[in-house]
């Protein structure tokens, strides 16, 4: 039952396939640190691959046929591509689907003052984060913000090599001896999670303009308002992320594997997103689902649980001449999905969290969770034996290295993902994803055989379920 290290049986061309796969992945999750950005970027990608937008699909003036490519966008941040195949779409479609969320700090709705002659922003975590990793480390801001006149600043500071970062400060050990006694959850708060973005007054005339009583905040402003045009004010319709400062970079003296932030879920959005747009024809429609707000419940209008996904869907049929609620209700149900998000990889310094029969190893190819949850299996899509003998035979066929797992030991915890949801339409939905280490962290080791495994999967999967 043991699963081979996918390593072992990689040839020269697939070495280059692999490497230039990973290099690509890199540049993405380097270059994309935020949903809109990732949305952004995989719009022009599709739009490269001969995707156009559904209201450019409605304007054709004809039905959609075979091979033709669309795609839809909700708020900004998700993003569904489908590709026609040559059966009709009652039949069922091919889904493949991730998040590109990632846990951050978002700034507050009134973010900025000013203490002991430093400015700071104030952020309220996304996600599940360990405040103890944000202290001390390069930050960047990546976001937007929507001004009254219906313009929108983009904002990106922190990722080139001659920008500033930022930082939020930790306590010196010497000072410390209260603070380490306690429990690694309360040893920082996080409320304390403020980053220091300005140390320096404003210098003006104060004989005549008088004395300024946040002049360090003020030169902040100052700086915000000649460089984007946004007054304080603004901050109140802007959603900016603080993240990790700097490029995914390659990782071990063997360069196997890659050191990046985002990579929960980033690695199976980004590698789902290449299979969908690497399969030009198909007899099942393909569909790529990359979705916002998985990582605190997939809720409100760009999660998962929003009707994006169905509503797009009916009109995708109704442009294919296939249109009607028991037409959709029908595509629905016979629809297979493979619902991608990290495992986590087997750590040898954490082994006793894991179960080792039915645990994740690193560089050993893309992993099938057949439920997730927590206690006893609570929360977890359990996909049909019937279905997993379909993905095994499709994997083996592609010759893609995989594994099963579950998500650590029972009791060491637990944690869900988007699969219940499409799952409720009653079509076959299974767990699979990439294995990482340190997940949630700062900085996540993913192995690239497993992203390669990965998109390797996710291809032959659109090409044949
Ligand atoms: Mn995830
Ligand atoms: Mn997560």
């Amino acid at each position: 039952m043991e699963r081979p290290c996918a390593w072992k049986s990689y040839n020269d061309t697939e070495l280059a396939q692999l490497e230039e796969l990973c290099g690509n992945y890199r540049t993405f999750i380097s270059e994309n640190k935020t949903e809109r950005e990732c949305v952004r970027t995989s719009v022009a990608m599709a739009r490269e691959a001969g995707y156009i937008s559904l209201d450019e699909a409605a304007a054709l003036g004809r039905a959609l046929t075979a091979g033709d490519k669309i795609y839809a966008v909700s708020h900004n941040k998700t993003l569904m591509l489908v590709n026609l195949g040559t059966k009709p779409l009652e039949e069922g479609v091919n889904i493949l689907g991730a998040h590109i969320d990632s846990p951050r700090l978002d700034l507050k709705q009134n973010p900025l003052y000013e203490a002991g002659d430093m400015a700071y922003l104030d952020t309220h975590y996304y996600g599940g984060v360990k405040a103890y990793h944000w202290v001390a480390t390069p930050l960047a801001i990546h976001g937007v913000v929507c001004k009254k006149d219906g313009t929108t600043v983009d904002v990106c500071v922190g990722e080139n090599a001659d920008d500033p970062v930022f930082c939020v400060s930790d306590l010196l050990i010497h000072l410390a001896s209260d603070q380490m006694k306690k429990p690694a959850g309360e040893a920082v708060d996080h409320e304390n999670l403020d980053v220091i973005v300005g140390g320096r007054p404003v210098v003006i005339d104060e004989a005549k303009d008088g004395e300024s009583k946040e002049p360090v905040k003020q030169l902040l402003l100052d700086i915000l308002s000649e460089k984007y045009d946004i007054a304080e004010e603004d901050f109140l319709s802007a959603e900016i992320e603080i993240v990790p400062a700097g490029a995914a970079r390659e990782m071990g003296f063997d360069r196997s594997m890659i050191l990046g932030y985002g990579q929960d879920d980033r690695v199976c959005a980004y590698t789902s997103l290449a299979a969908q747009l690497a399969v030009a024809h198909v007899e099942r429609t393909s569909v790529t689902l990359l979705v916002d707000k998985e990582e605190i419940g997939s809720v409100g209008a760009s999660g998962m649980t929003s009707r994006f996904f169905e509503n797009t869907m009916a009109e995708v049929l109704e442009l294919a001449g296939e249109g009607g609620g028991l037409a959709l209700r029908r595509c629905l149900a016979s629809s297979r999905m493979l619902s991608s998000d990290v495992s986590a990889g087997f750590d040898q310094l954490y082994a006793d969290r894991f179960e080792k029969k039915n645990a994740a190893f690193m560089g050993h190819g893309l992993c099938f969770n057949k439920y997730t949850g927590a206690r006893g299996k609570s929360g977890s899509n359990d996909a049909d034996a019937e279905y997993m003998a379909l993905v095994r035979d499709i994997m083996d066929e592609a010759g893609v290295a995989f594994q099963t797992c579950e998500l650590g030991r029972i009791g060491a915890g637990g944690g869900g993902t988007i699969a219940y949801i499409l799952a409720e339409y009653g079509m076959d939905v299974i767990d699979a994803g990439v294995a990482v280490l340190s997940m949630h962290s700062l900085w996540e080791v993913s192995n690239k055989a497993d992203v390669y495994e990965a998109y390797k999967g996710y291809k032959a999967f659109i090409e044949r379920a």
